[in-house]
């Protein structure tokens, strides 16, 4: 039921007929709702997690605290980040704000990669930028977080 996922099916087909390993990871398919703020999200909830009995760890980010989101006057929302308690492999994000269909790009790149918490934590996000607060939410999971409110 969604048009990105419609087409990475069309391209494993087309691959899959031409000979080669076509593939579609449908655990890292982002959902958005474009409203304003926009609501979009990848992977396991924090409930999904609980529900499959896989033990988490959560970090959070009020948009209120970024200084983008406060110069363009959308402070309203919310980035969360379900990490592996064990691993810290990132499982899920969730995001409300101005720009999340944006920023939900980079949650997927790092989930697809089997990244962990700490690898966005330690990623160098452009400042001043909305994306910030998916890094803080990733470092909110450590309770490392700079500018949490
Ligand atoms: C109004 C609307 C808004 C949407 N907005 C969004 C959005 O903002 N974001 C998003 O991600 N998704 C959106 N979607 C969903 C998205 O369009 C679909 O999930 C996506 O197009 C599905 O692609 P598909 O290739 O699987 O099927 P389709 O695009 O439905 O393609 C199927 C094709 O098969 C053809 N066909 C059917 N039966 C036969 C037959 N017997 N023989 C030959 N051909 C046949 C049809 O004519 C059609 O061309 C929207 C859908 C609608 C209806």
């Amino acid at each position: 039921m969604l048009a990105h996922k419609a087409e990475e099916e069309g391209v494993a087909v087309a691959e899959i007929i031409a000979g080669k390993s076509g593939h579609v990871n449908y655990a890292i398919i982002p959902g958005v709702i474009y409203t304003d703020p926009e609501v979009a999200g990848v992977g396991l909830t924090e409930a999904d997690a609980q529900a499959k009995g896989i033990e988490v760890r959560v970090g959070k980010f009020n948009i209120a605290g970024n200084g983008r989101a406060i110069a363009s006057d959308a402070t309203t929302g919310i980035v969360k980040v379900v990490a592996d308690a064990k691993t810290d492999k990132v499982l899920g994000v969730q995001i409300v704000a101005r720009g999340a269909s944006e920023m939900i790009a980079s949650a997927c790149a790092h989930m697809e990669y089997g990244g962990s918490a700490e690898d966005i934590a330690r990623t160098c996000f452009a400042h001043p930028t909305v994306s910030e607060s998916f890094k803080e939410a990733a470092m909110a999971v450590s309770k490392t977080s700079i500018h949490s409110l």
